[in-house]
């Protein structure tokens, strides 16, 4: 199949001869011009600029073959260029299909204006890849590599792998826009396992595709209903489980094509992905191994926030902050040139953070509100966030003057960083007594992302990584490498727990098993300890039990049934929740703009979304719906 003639015309067309194109492609949804003189062309931004607007299409030039230097010589100009602007090179990798030059730098800066002067120079185009190496130093970058790997290690059959998503998307479309449908396949009425299907005439997109990991028999989304064939694209909203979980499982069972997400939830998915794919097969069962978790990053196509890229003939997909993680995204498609806007928020926090903004909430034009309703019960209404962090501080400063030790389950991203984040300023500034901070579980790992990719958080927070500061490092933080032996492991606990009052987060955050775990069981009696959740308790998990009051709880733990005695005291600080609460979640559909004509409620305990539908329509005169998995509705 050749390029749509249509495309490259226009394009030939368009550029002067002295632009010596040589061909046209399309890599993924980007339109490729190769050119001998590429540098001509990148200095004539007009020129791409008009490209771009003409062709509604993101254009990017590169150098043809003929047109790129020597790699030895490359590497050295590239070297030279990038120390001498202050930077440090950790590796240079050359893709000779894509005329791509991958270069890894020590520290997370961008090389502003230096692409283009490496494109005109070299005939290589540089794509900047941040190792956040020297200030990681004793983290662990294991799966920075591994993500890393993927895309270097298959570069030939990634490059014919994006030729053919770019024909498939950019194919002419068959039908005209008839109907725009939405068919809900998990986390309706439900928290878990998010995934909703978009039809159109034309094409056909997934919106996540989580797991619900104590859903017993009701793990997975209803996936049987799509054809894998027909699939044109799934999209990403944030790296954790209940919408990631199954997306290794789609292409087990014969997905070929592409899934979209930021760049920080790609590295995110492959380390809280490899951690699940290990915990599910010590338990003795799997959905899927490692090869489909490769599978699933080689199809992966990064986006960046506010970037419009075509994912079908007939639909546009932008991601926006969404405020709830790093890398987070609200999902706005624009389907059928006109015809129709969906925005789905995925999880989002609509409220500031220590580490993130709010979330994005000013479109072009939005026709429905897909939103998440996890804290939209009328009662879920959480404290300020300063309220919330002096009562952290208090109740830690307390327990720790009475010579106890404080247990903090959170989930391996988000609300992990968030609390290290605070914990450590507050030491600094002298409000938070001066105790260890042991960081157990993958909690480090993820911090790596964070440090790679400070343009994804608060400008305070960017600031300070840039500057060369880690805000969550300190003496007192001290990383656990959790022990795989279970008699080291206990060794390695009651170590921590026979020392000095001390703070401990773990996960898992509903205290679902876990690292968490270990601490649990022998802090439990203990009166001078205590257990302070930060984060949404799902129905079921020990931790809604424990704040519900449960006091003598049964438990499975390495295989055995034991019994556990709480009388340490359980608090619960939901002010730190990456999710908008009931007062954020009401103001958020006040204020979108445009005003949506229709809402839609997922992602909620089914009490607490009728509640909040009831109050959207007589506030907001908002028609509002919900759907009951494997419901559809047609919206145009
Ligand atoms: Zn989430």
């Amino acid at each position: 199949m050749a390029l749509r003639p249509d495309i490259e015309e226009k394009i030939i067309k368009m550029l002067p001869e002295e632009a010596k194109v040589t061909r046209i492609e399309f890599e993924g949804p980007h339109v490729t011009v190769y050119s001998i003189n590429p540098g001509y062309i990148m200095n004539n931004s007009e020129l791409i600029k008009m490209l771009a607007k003409e062709l509604k299409k993101h254009i990017i030039i590169k150098g043809d073959e003929k047109a790129r230097a020597p790699k030895e010589e490359v590497e050295k100009v590239i070297r030279k260029m990038i120390t001498d602007g202050g930077n440090e090179v950790d590796k240079v990798y050359f893709n000779d299909q894509l005329g791509d030059v991958y270069i890894f730098l020590r520290k997370p800066q961008v090389i502003k204006g230096l692409d283009k002067a490496i494109l005109s120079q070299t005939g290589w185009r540089p794509v900047i890849v941040s190792t956040a190496l020297d200030m990681s130093k004793g983290l662990p970058r294991d799966d920075i590599d591994a993500v890393n790997n993927v895309d270097m290690l298959m570069s030939k059959e990634r490059a014919e792998f994006l030729k053919s998503i770019g024909l498939r998307i950019h194919r002419l479309p068959v039908y005209k826009n008839e109907y725009v449908k939405v068919t809900c396949l998990g986390a309706c009425f439900e928290v878990g396992r998010s995934a909703l299907l978009i039809e159109t005439s034309e094409s056909r997109v997934l919106l996540d595709a989580g797991v619900k990991p104590s859903g017993g028999m009701d793990e997975a989304p209803f996936f049987d209903v799509i054809d894998v064939d027909n699939l044109d694209a799934v999209v990403i909203s944030h790296a954790h489980l209940d919408h990631i979980g199954m997306l290794p499982y789609l292409y087990k069972y014969g997905y070929k094509g592409p899934v979209y997400m930021t760049e920080p939830t790609k590295y995110l998915m492959e380390i809280l992905l490899t951690d699940y794919i290990d915990l599910s097969s010590e338990r003795g069962y799997s959905y899927y191994g490692l090869s489909e978790l490769a599978s699933s990053l080689y199809h992966s196509i990064t986006v960046d926030y506010g970037d419009v890229t075509d994912i079908s003939p007939d639909i546009k997909l932008t991601l926006y902050d969404a405020g709830h993680e790093i890398g987070s995204a609200l999902s706005h498609l624009h389907i059928g040139n006109g015809l129709y806007n969906i925005v789905y928020t995925g999880d989002f926090k609509y409220g500031p953070s220590r580490l993130l903004n709010p979330a994005h909430s000013i479109f072009k034009r939005v026709e429905l509100l897909i939103m998440e309703s996890t804290y939209g019960g009328k009662d879920d209404v959480q404290k300020p966030r300063e309220e919330a962090e002096a009562e952290l501080i208090q109740l830690i400063n307390k327990t720790i003057e009475n010579g106890g030790k404080v247990l903090i389950p959170v989930f391996s991203t988000g609300r992990a960083q968030e609390i290290l984040f605070l914990l450590n300023d507050s030491m600094q500034v002298g409000k938070l007594a001066k105790a260890p901070i042991y960081v157990d579980g993958m909690v480090l790992q993820t911090l790596n992302v964070h440090l790679m990719f400070p343009d994804y958080l608060n400008n305070n927070v960017k600031e300070l990584i840039y500057d060369g500061v880690n805000p969550f490092i300190s003496e007192y933080v001290k990383p656990v490498e959790r022990a795989r032996n279970p008699d080291k492991r206990q060794e390695q606990v009651m170590d921590i727990l026979q020392g000095p009052p001390s703070i401990i987060l773990a996960p898992h955050g509903m205290l679902n098993g876990g690292p968490a775990m270990d601490y649990f069981v022998h802090m439990a009696d203990d009166a001078k300890n205590s257990l302070i959740f930060v984060s949404y308790q799902g129905e079921g998990t020990l931790g809604r039990r424990l704040i519900q009051g449960e006091r003598k709880v049964n438990l499975k733990y390495y295989d055995q049934d034991i019994t556990v005695n709480v009388n340490m005291n359980v608090f619960h600080e939901p002010g730190f929740s990456g999710h908008s609460d009931r007062k954020q979640l009401m103001n958020y559909v006040g204020r979108i703009e445009p005003k949506p004509h229709k809402v839609m409620l997922v992602h909620g305990e089914p009490g607490k979304l009728m509640n909040l539908a009831l109050s959207i329509e007589l506030k907001y005169k908002i028609d509002t719906v919900m759907l009951n998995h494997l419901e559809t509705i047609r919206l145009v």
